[in-house]
């Protein structure tokens, strides 16, 4: 408990302070079996042992039961209130993040969405923000909750925040260090529901991210305090395999909600001490904006350790609105604010894919991608484009073999480094196309070309069908409500032909038992039928799945398979198809939208 007092004194800026008394250990009169199923009497049994031995509970304001085994609440905190329960494994990051739900603090979350953007439709993933402490990043210390928690709580004062209600530029000090001379962090509203907070952080210097970029969190306005309403970390390299250590926007690079005409930009840190960030927010809608263009040229693509290159972009813009920069040079070292920059690589031997960004900073942009060669690599690289209909595509995700990836720049290039001898599985994904795979045998000589096809918003058919391997994952472009009627054509080649609407996966052929229709997530979840999984190998099936807002029904070649009776009225998600460890063919996917009186 001292480590969390110490934590508590700390990230409140000695705004709170706890002190612990620790009661000896008593037996309870019941069995622990008993009490998982009998709570209440439970905590009133604890709670007259404690203050028989002189310990009234009703004279702390907190109060934390440990139990030496799981007796139905190993972990729970209430929320904005007393009472806390822990049982092994008991650790310092258990007691942080419980007390915060003792505190009023609801979960911070990663938000995930549906089509890999920024803030589209989606889920939030909970326990994923390893840097906050009610995200499940308890366990270092230095990692503070944020600054809407902390302004929640009291910490931060109306000083310390500010409010944007105006374009402007705003200086933010770092929210994890003391001694501040001026604010820390921005809150700017979105709509009735929801608004955006703005922090900076300089403690965990391990992490350039961090360092040379901002935090984003999608928060509801509404601070009465619910626990589910859970504040979302927006990640602004979704499906990276960083997971959130690179969720900063770096400094130079534009955030764009274009719906609600909010742009975010951090310009420059303000050289300060502690560390302060200057931030460009502008606030409407450009719909006449242009976007930027971008030249990049470099003096060598080849260097040693430690060899300095310059690299100079040339960028206009027709709108002639200030332009700002960002470098990253694919060794995690960045840089911002300006067109020509020097830089030397440490590491040596490897291929290196650089980055320019330019933005308006009122939604245009443009990248352009440099590979540069420090050394002589043993790994080898991989550069290609993709196009649409002859048009370059941006801002793709390409991955080679699902662990490195890279995203497009504006004129459709990608390059992928490190990649050794043999085959590789090149996939691309962006949210409204399917990209085929291409199947790669490095060292390769020759550019790789995709081609991205746009998917029909509630339909998508192929004659010879697409097929799935790995993290594939094929979705509508389009999200739908109940009720709705879904027909799917595919196959599999063995295993895991896998759905997801009314549930977070619906498997069929299931690699542990292939006969059990298994459903994960939803109203449904975890009512797996025995016996009803099972599907022919290699053959075409069809699948029909009726959601209306009160029950779902799987069918397939029109026998019942699977039904449920629930509220399903909140879903509103693609259709998607996906695999595991097999090949999945879809043939089709047809979305049809019910007559809204349909229960
Ligand atoms: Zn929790």
């Amino acid at each position: 408990m001292h480590a969390v007092e110490a934590y508590y004194r700390e990230v409140s800026d000695g705004k709170l302070s706890i002190e612990t008394t620790f009661p000896p250990t008593f037996r309870m009169p019941h069995r622990a079996a008993w009490y998982a199923t009998n709570h209440a009497q439970r905590d009133q049994d604890a709670r007259a042992a404690a203050k028989a031995r002189g310990f009234d509970p009703d004279k702390f304001d907190l109060e934390i039961m440990v139990f030496n085994s799981a007796v139905g609440g190993d972990g729970v905190g209430i929320f904005r209130g007393k009472g806390l329960w822990l049982a092994p494994p008991i650790g310092f990051a258990g007691v942080v993040h419980e007390l915060g739900h003792n505190f009023g603090l609801p979960h911070n979350a990663v938000w995930k969405a549906w089509d890999g953007s920024v803030i589209g439709p989606g889920t939030e993933m909970t326990y994923a923000d390893s840097y906050d402490p009610m995200g499940g990043g308890g366990d270092d210390p230095r990692n503070h909750f944020s600054v809407r928690s902390k302004a929640l709580l009291g910490w931060f004062g109306p000083k310390d925040i500010l409010n944007v209600t105006n374009s402007g530029r705003y200086r933010i000090y770092a929210e994890d260090l003391p001694g501040a001379a001026g604010a820390r962090g921005l809150r700017i509203g979105r709509d009735a529901t929801h608004e955006y907070w703005v922090e900076f952080r300089q403690l965990i210097s391990e992490n350039p991210y961090l360092m040379n970029g901002v935090r984003i969190l999608k928060c509801h306005a509404d601070v009465s305090g619910k626990v589910d309403m859970t504040l979302n970390l927006l990640d602004m390299t979704p499906d990276s395999p960083l997971g959130c250590k690179d969720a900063p926007l770096l400094l130079g690079r534009t955030f764009c909600d274009d719906k609600s005409g909010i742009y975010i930009t951090p310009v420059s840190k303000g050289n300060t001490s502690p560390e302060s960030v200057d931030i460009q927010v502008n606030l409407g809608h450009f719909p006449a904006n242009h976007r930027p263009t971008l030249r990049v040229i470099a003096t060598a693509q080849a260097a040693t350790a430690g060899e300095p290159i310059v690299f100079r972009a040339t960028a206009g813009d027709l709108d002639g609105n200030p332009l700002d920069y960002s470098w990253d040079f694919g060794d995690e070292s960045f840089d911002w604010g300006k067109p020509v920059v020097t830089h030397r690589w440490e590491k040596t031997d490897g291929d290196f894919v650089a980055r320019c960004t330019v933005t308006d900073m009122k939604g245009g942009s443009a990248s352009k991608l440099l590979l540069v060669t420090i050394g002589h690599p043993l790994l080898h690289r991989l550069v290609g484009s993709i196009t649409c209909y002859g048009k370059p595509m941006d801002n793709v995700l390409v991955a080679a073999d699902t662990t490195n990836s890279v995203r497009t720049d504006s004129e459709g290039f990608f390059g992928l480094a490190g990649l050794k001898s043999g085959n590789h599985r090149i996939t691309a994904r962006i949210g409204g196309y399917w990209v085929d795979p291409a199947m790669v045998e490095c060292p390769a000589t020759e550019n790789i070309t995709m081609t991205a096809f746009p998917l029909g918003r509630d339909t998508i058919e192929s004659k010879d069908g697409f097929v799935l391997q790995d993290d594939d994952c094929l979705s509508t472009p389009a999200t739908f409500r109940p009720p709705v009627q879904i027909t799917i054509v595919a196959k599999t080649s063995a295993t895991n032909l896998r759905l997801a609407y009314a549930a977070d996966q619906v498997i069929f052929n299931w690699e542990v038992n292939g006969t059990e229709l298994r459903v994960d997530g939803g109203p449904a979840n975890g009512q797996h039928k025995t016996g009803m999984g099972a599907i022919a190998p290699n053959e075409d099936v069809t699948i029909r799945w009726l959601v209306t807002p009160k029950r779902q029904m799987i069918f397939v070649n029109n026998k019942l398979r699977f039904q449920h009776a629930g509220d399903y009225s909140q879903i509103d998600r693609p259709v998607s198809v996906f695999t595991h460890q097999s090949t999945v063919t879809v043939k089709s996917i047809r979305v049809r939208q019910l007559p809204s009186g349909i229960q």
